[in-house]
């Protein structure tokens, strides 16, 4: 039985004010009994160590929205994985659709960023998905296969990790693929996994993500091999994601 997970991106959305809804996510799970879920909350960058300090304390962990391959040097801007770890973060997503969208990013440097996020200490929250025309031109199993093949690490075999399937079609859409495609997309995914990492494959959790919300949260994460759900706007509001959160 994997314990799920119900991980929050907050995307570039959060000033200070901000840590006051997740102020107010903490004092609701202290009233959840018999809580299922882990819980995190992957805000920008800037309020990383304001938000870990307080996640220590009412149960919530953090992570980021992604890390450089490097753990220090001259790249103005980016962020290490060991700098997230030393701000308080136990996660880290990385090759989220719009990563790899705004910023070009390819598997190989998804892969090197997980890599370097399992070296710091941190787990992986690895994200892959496909897109519409993908979908529609009967690619979309491909796709994510070559993403996986290609994005998630080979230290995965001995090591915490954490996939993320979010199709990008779903994504702050409103739209989610069937349960019946949800499940076949998982099964798909944890098959490639106990391919490739044997025995180990089988507890590696496996996130859906896109549109999840309070309305669609219970049947989705009851799909076989749906392993908690990675949510972005649901998250930044602590009522959806405490209804989301006590759904898995
Ligand atoms: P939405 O939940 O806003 O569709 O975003 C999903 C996502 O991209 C989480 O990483």
């Amino acid at each position: 039985e994997i314990t799920p997970l119900i991980a929050g991106n907050w995307k570039m959305n959060g000033l200070s004010a901000q840590l006051a809804e997740f102020q107010l996510l903490g004092e609701k799970l202290a009233t959840l009994k018999d809580r299922r879920a882990m819980v995190a909350i992957c805000p920008p960058a800037t309020l990383l160590a304001a938000m870990s300090e307080k996640g220590a304390v009412n149960g919530i962990a953090t992570g980021g929205q992604d890390c450089h391959a490097s753990p220090s040097g001259a790249h103005t801007g980016d962020i290490s994985a060991l700098m997230l770890k030393d701000a308080g973060a136990q996660f880290a997503i990385v090759g989220h659709s719009e990563r790899r969208a705004d910023h070009g990013e390819t598997d190989a440097q998804v892969r090197e960023k997980a890599q370097a996020a399992i070296a710091a200490g941190l787990t992986p929250i690895i994200c892959v998905g496909e897109t519409r025309a993908e979908r529609e031109a009967g690619q979309a199993d491909s796709v994510v296969a070559t993403q996986l093949a290609g994005s998630v690490p080979d230290a995965a075999a001995a090591n915490e990790v954490v996939i993320a399937y979010e199709p990008v079609w779903a994504i702050g859409t409103g739209l989610t693929p069937t349960n019946a495609d949800i499940a076949q997309m998982h099964d798909g995914i944890r098959k490639l996994l106990v391919e490739r990492f044997g025995g180990r494959g089988e507890t590696i959790r496996i996130l859906y993500g896109g549109s999840l919300k309070p309305a669609n949260a219970k049947e989705i994460l009851a799909v076989e091999n749906v392993n908690g759900g990675l949510v972005g706007g649901a998250s930044l509001l602590a009522n959806d994601f405490f209804a989301i959160i006590s759904a898995a």
